[in-house]
Formats: structure tokens, C-alpha cells, sequence
């Protein structure tokens, strides 16, 4: 889709291109981590992790390993993953289903999801969310994935408070069970224009936070992300490298190769290891509650 925000664009030029992880690898790394309690399972492609090959087979390895799926999309849904069987087996599967979003009008949309049509895609979560509301009725003691936006917010769509309020407003209206708000994060390699046309200035974010927060106190869809962390606590308090555990310690990051990482900062993954950002010191992401799903 070449979303603008993408961190893979943001490496101007450089690629990532780590090619699809063979069936064999996943089943490798699956079976090894259940050794040490594997809880879940986090398809993270930098892409469209429905658009896996062998997505199916990853759902029914871990149906029968009885591992929950934790997923990002798109909301796209493609192939067979947009039928009311495709849709139905991705809620037995997964815990949390979690959607994009990264406009809510056709032109926003299309602007920050290119190839992407906004109607298609509103339309498609309302089915994911009907189909969960009927699942769960039927399913008895069976577990049923939630739902969750996970809305990134920039410069074009933020400080437009309509926006936001129109996506709280639907989202209720809808079922949705919670909405992550996450600013749009930027790397040290991105490119000015792009950083001048789509970051927020730190005091639109605050103005925001203020306003979400007063939305969502009359609000039934659970409100979290990355917008309600407190940069003043990553500079309080040492983690990761620096001694005291980080949020992510307890997971493990397998890459196509079957080698593992085990910090998900973007900075040191895709950016520049060697700047500011990627310091445990610097890290938003050190102030993420330990319970996440
Ligand atoms: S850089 Fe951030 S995510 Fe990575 S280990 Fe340090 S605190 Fe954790």
C-alpha cells in the first residue's frame, strides 16, 4: 500500500526486505517457545500479516497448541479472510483483533492508506463486529476475540477534534471494544517533509490527550495507546538495558531468517541503532503498562 507513515518508507531508500518467513521457521518457533509458556502469538509483518501465505496454517497451528493470535490489520480483509467463514474463524483464533486507522474520511483515508477505500473498510469492521456479537452468544465458554482501532494520530487528522470524536461516536455506536490512540512515531532517518507534514507538535498532543479524556469518561470503548503514556516516567525511571525489566521483556521477536530480537523499539530495528531514540533511556515505549494486549 506505501502508507506514508510506514517506517520501512521512512528508511528512505534502504530495505528491509527480509522476504516471507517459511512455514518451517513459524512451526520451529512456536514449538520452542511453548517450552517457556508461550501466551500469544503477534503476526508483525510491516505489512498486511493476512496476506501471509500460510496464515491459515499459523491459526490452526496455534488453535491446536491452544495459543491465542494477537492481530493487527489492516482492515482490508483479503481473500477469504473478508467471507463471514474467514471472519468467524480469525475471532475463534484470536484474542484481540485489532484494526488500523488512520483517517476517517475517503479522502484521509486514501491519503494515509493508499490503494485503500474507506467505505469497504468501515464496512468491514462492522462485520467483524456483528459476527463477534453472534459468535459470543453462541460460543458458550469458548473465548471470542475483541475488537480494537487502533487509531494513529498525525498532524492531517488529530487536531481535527471532529475526527476523533466521529470515531469514538462510531466505534460505540458499533461494539467496538477499546481504541488504541498512538501518535504517529517518526525514526531519525525519516525525511523532513515527511516529519513537517504529518508530526504533531507536543502541544497538539497534549490538547488531545485532554480532549480524549473527556470523551471517553462518557464513553462505553476502552481508550489506551501510546497518547496516555507519561514521557516524564521514561526519564525517571531506568528500564531495559538500564536494569529495571522492560514492558516487553517477556517477548520474543522471530524474524523470517528464525533469528530473534527482543526489544521492539522501531528506532533500533529500523532506523538508526546508534541515535538518541533507540536509548532504553529515550523510549516511549518503556511507559506501556505491563498488561497489554
Ligand atoms: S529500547 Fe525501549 S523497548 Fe527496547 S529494551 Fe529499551 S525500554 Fe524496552
Amino acid at each position: 500500500m506505501h502508507c506514508p507513515l510506514c517506517f520501512l518508507g521512512q528508511r528512505q531508500g534502504r530495505n528491509f526486505g527480509l522476504g516471507e518467513m517459511p512455514f518451517a521457521t513459524v512451526r520451529a518457533a512456536i514449538g520452542n517457545a511453548l517450552k517457556e509458556g508461550l501466551r500469544e502469538v503477534i503476526p508483525s509483518t510491516m505489512g498486511e500479516p493476512l496476506l501471509y501465505s500460510h496464515f491459515s496454517e499459523l491459526l490452526e497451528l496455534c488453535m491446536v497448541s491452544g495459543v491465542p493470535v494477537n492481530l493487527t490489520t489492516n482492515g482490508s480483509f483479503p481473500g477469504t479472510w473478508g467471507t463471514e467463514l474467514g471472519m468467524r474463524s480469525l475471532l475463534r483464533a484470536c484474542s484481540d483483533i485489532k484494526v488500523s486507522c488512520m483517517g476517517f474520511s475517503e479522502e484521509s483515508f486514501s491519503e494515509m492508506m493508499p490503494g485503500g477505500n474507506f467505505s469497504r473498510w468501515k464496512s468491514n469492521v462492522e462485520r467483524l463486529v456483528s459476527l463477534a456479537r453472534t459468535e459470543r452468544s453462541a460460543s458458550g465458554a469458548q473465548p471470542v476475540s475483541t475488537i480494537s482501532l487502533q487509531v494513529t494520530l498525525h498532524k492531517k487528522f488529530a487536531p481535527d477534534a471532529g475526527a476523533v470524536h466521529s470515531i469514538l461516536h462510531w466505534a460505540q455506536s458499533i461494539g467496538i471494544d477499546r481504541i488504541k490512540w498512538n501518535p504517529a512515531v517518526f525514526l531519525s532517518s525519516a525525511p523532513d517533509e515527511l516529519v513537517r507534514q504529518y508530526a504533531l507538535e507536543p502541544g497538539e498532543i497534549q490538547a488531545l490527550k485532554s480532549q480524549l479524556v473527556q470523551f471517553a469518561k462518557s464513553s462505553k470503548v476502552r481508550c489506551e495507546g501510546s497518547l496516555f503514556f507519561e514521557p516524564s516516567l521514561a526519564a525517571q525511571e531506568p528500564c531495559g538495558e538500564d536494569s529495571i525489566p522492560c514492558p516487553f521483556d517477556d517477548e520474543l521477536w522471530v524474524l523470517p531468517d528464525g533469528s530473534v530480537q527482543h526489544c521492539p523499539n522501531p528506532e533500533r530495528r529500523y532506523g538508526n541503532p546508534a541515535s538518541p531514540a533507540a536509548r532504553c533511556s529515550q523510549c516511549l515505549m518503556r511507559c506501556a503498562p505491563r498488561s497489554k494486549f
